[in-house]
């Protein structure tokens, strides 16, 4: 069987220790998943449960790359996250069993078009064009479970043009992540090759052209991204 047109691509990430890559399947990601940031977004967290939305595989950007800044918006931002990359698919997965799916672990930037996020909430209307754009998926290396363990805590920073704008801790999650795989697994069928964003900390903030980021999670490897 051929195809009628080429294929694109197969999205995918370095992973830490090998010259073989991780697969992207699909890319999830949990909205206000910290306190903090879902204040600092207008919302209660103790009345609204986080939720998940979905950007493209192909969004995925390494660490080093240069991206532009990007079209239709002025307000353009950064937000540290923690990236779990499933190894074992499943649904409806128990909580006491969640970890058996993980495969690694990775610094993540969920780059969102906040004017656009805003816009489209005030009437209604998906998130897409705002969280699912090209390039708005920053990830490091993965770093898997046998090399390091899992990461349930640990420090965590962003820092743009060398000034700290997130500085927080994994272990505030409002979801933990064996409770992020076994939720999202009751409403999605997992598979090898998905990945979860799990949510920003407070200090979500502006970046222009010119700006070096650098974010990092304790024992991950770190993450910078500039933008042209
Ligand atoms: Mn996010």
């Amino acid at each position: 069987m051929g195809y009628v047109i080429a294929p694109g691509p197969q999205a995918t990430v370095e992973v830490r220790g090998t010259a073989d890559r991780y697969p992207v399947h699909r890319i999830y990601c949990v909205g206000r998943n910290y306190a903090d940031h879902a204040r600092e977004m207008g919302g209660d967290p103790e009345r609204e449960p986080p939720f998940f939305f979905m950007k493209p595989a192909d969004a995925v950007v390494p660490s080093g790359a240069t991206i532009p800044y990007p079209p239709r918006t002025a307000n353009f931002h950064h937000e540290l996250e923690l990236v779990i990359a499933i190894g074992k698919g499943g649904h409806n997965i128990p909580v006491d069993r969640a970890l058996e799916h993980i495969y690694g672990y990775a610094v993540g930037n969920d780059f969102t078009r906040r004017d656009l996020q805003t816009a489209m909430r005030n009437v209604g209307r998906p998130w897409d064009v705002s969280k699912g754009f090209d390039r708005a998926a920053a990830i490091g290396s993965i770093r898997p479970v046998t090399a390091g363990g899992h990461v349930l805590a640990g420090k965590m920073y962003l820092k743009v043009n060398g000034e700290i704008r997130q500085d927080s801790d994994v272990s505030q999650m409002i979801w933990s992540v064996p409770e992020i795989v076994a939720e999202l697994s009751t409403l999605f069928e997992l598979v090898p090759g998905d990945l979860i964003y799990t949510g920003t900390p407070a200090g979500v903030g502006a970046l222009k052209s010119g700006d070096r980021i650098d974010a990092g999670i304790e024992g991950l490897d770190s993450l910078m991204t500039l933008i042209a």
